[in-house]
């Protein structure tokens, strides 16, 4: 029996292992496993969501006693700023899927996407002192009603259509900044994708931008509010060299070039 059991433990524990290999036998997603469990659970990335809502604050009340003939408002980018989809790339690892929009929409759908440290009384800091909170986001407007949904169960303040800006045709942000400006006076700009601040940001060049930062260094922390997002944003087309339909060998390719080392 001993002997048995001594020949058939190495074959059922070898099946074990296969099973478990074949479910999770696509790796592509492995690189978000360190950024999501970073953004999800380190304390590091809660404090630094403080501290931008702190500055924010700040800013806000400077910034609303300037005079001005329109009333005051801040826009604020919705995904990764307000409002925390890291379960999103969680499903995107075990899945072992990459994004798209038909897997993006079954998590916005649920509306359980959870406040970022700090953001819900931000909007309602906001509005006690009579500025307005204007969400521009890229999400699409087919996701307004599970968007409002979901911030209203958050208890966001401004939970009403008009101050969605939801993405209809163009991704670029800038008409609809400047849509918003000709009604409000935009004090502050709150992001965590410098897209989210100005079109400048749009066409990075071969230093990823980086120079675009240099030249706009005094904004942050006064007019743009940026947040953390090692997940994912704009800066992965630089890692990818603006290459379409790359497969993930290649990707996987490039995510290592990208690499300094000494
Ligand atoms: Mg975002």
């Amino acid at each position: 029996m001993k002997k048995v059991f001594r020949i058939l433990l190495p074959i059922a524990l070898l099946l074990v292992g296969c099973s478990t290999a074949d479910k999770n036998d696509d790796l592509s997603q492995e690189h978000l496993v360190y950024s999501t469990v970073w953004f999800q659970k380190s304390p590091e990335a809660k404090a630094l969501f403080y501290q931008a809502f702190n500055i924010a604050k700040e800013r806000v009340v400077e910034l609303s006693k300037v005079k001005g003939e329109k009333p005051k408002a801040v826009v604020v980018d919705l995904d990764e700023t307000m409002i925390d989809n890291s379960p999103f790339q969680g499903k995107m690892i075990l899945k072992g899927k990459p994004f798209s929009s038909d897997f993006w929409e079954e998590w916005s759908e649920l509306s359980r996407a959870k406040a970022t440290p700090g953001a819900k009384d931000f909007t309602l800091f906001c509005d006690s002192i009579g500025v307005e909170v204007i969400y521009l986001s890229n999400r699409g407007t087919n996701e307004l009603e599970w968007t409002m949904r979901n911030l209203d169960s958050l208890g966001f303040a401004f939970v009403k259509p008009q101050n969605f800006l939801l993405k209809d045709s163009t991704s670029g942000k800038e008409p609809r900044r400047v849509k918003t400006a000709e009604q409000y006076d935009i004090i502050l700009l709150l992001g965590d994708n410098l897209n989210d601040f100005t079109e400048v940001f749009e066409h990075r060049g071969d230093d990823w931008g980086v120079s675009i930062v240099e030249k706009n260094r005094n904004e942050f922390g006064k007019r743009f509010i940026i947040f953390p997002n090692p997940m994912y944003g704009d800066w992965e087309k630089s890692v990818y060299k603006y290459g379409k339909e790359l497969n993930e060998k290649e990707k996987f390719k490039l995510r290592r070039e990208a690499v300094s080392a000494f």
